[in-house]
């Protein structure tokens, strides 16, 4: 569902991604492993188009993508319920319809009655849920998950993740059957339903000054 092949990027006239190669099966949950600053949020936002690779080709099928992004990026100034009613009318739902779906999401992570409340007057790990929520409200074909524990204790990071590793289980869900990337530096958080781990390593090559990411290296078999 997603190929990425030969692609190069720099910021300025910094190289900081160089014959980078990656494949996404439909259904793989994939963790993406790497230290701060090697690139995965650029690798991310590339998939979902955000940013456009210098050269280099990725192709993502047809799909709804769902981004969780490193820092949440809720809408400040909309609650909490139209943070995720907002993506769904984008994709022509009925104001009732939207909300309807929105409310089931926000209910799931636990949210119920936060749902009139505006981001900044919630804690970083219910703004995180409600980033799970829209993410996942939109029944998306690929979910992009940047770091999604960052900040949250210990506790909160197990639910979120329970609630994370149920929804992908759940064949009722809409997230079922989704890819997922997810990215972090640390392995204890990869989900338990992982069935492919990346490591991104940087390398030196002709086009590339200094280290670059170049190389996913696989650990375990695709299935
Ligand atoms: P972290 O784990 O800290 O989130 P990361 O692996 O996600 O790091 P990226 O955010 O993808 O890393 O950044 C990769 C490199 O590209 C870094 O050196 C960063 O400084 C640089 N970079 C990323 N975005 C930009 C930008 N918009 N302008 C300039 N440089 C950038
Ligand atoms: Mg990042």
């Amino acid at each position: 569902i997603i190929e990425m092949k030969g692609v190069h990027k720099r910021f300025g006239k910094r190289p900081v991604i160089s014959g980078f190669n990656l494949t996404v099966k439909q259904g793989e949950v994939m963790g993406l492993l790497g230290p701060s600053g090697i690139g995965k949020s650029t690798v991310l936002r590339m998939i979902a188009g955000l940013e456009r690779p210098d050269s280099g080709s990725i192709r993502v099928g047809t799909a709804h993508i769902g981004y969780v992004f490193q820092e949440a990026r809720l809408l400040p100034w909309d609650t909490a319920l139209n943070n995720v009613v907002l993506p769904l009318r984008a994709l022509g739902q009925t104001r009732w319809e939207a909300t309807d779906r929105a409310r089931h999401f926000l209910k799931q992570m636990e949210l119920s009655e936060f749902e009139k409340v505006y981001p900044h007057q919630l804690s970083g790990g219910m703004r995180q849920r409600i980033a799970l929520a829209r993410a996942f409200a939109i029944s998306p074909d690929i979910l992009l998950l940047d770091e999604p524990f960052t900040g949250l204790d210990r506790g909160l990071k197990e639910t979120m993740k329970q609630l994370l590793e149920s929804a992908l289980l759940d064949s009722n869900t809409d997230v079922n059957g989704t890819a997922v990337i997810h990215v972090t530096h640390d392995p204890s958080e990869l989900l338990d339903r992982t069935n492919r781990i990346v490591h991104l390593e940087q390398q030196s090559n002709a086009q590339c000054v200094g280290a670059c990411l170049t190389k996913a290296i696989q650990q375990g078999q695709p299935s």
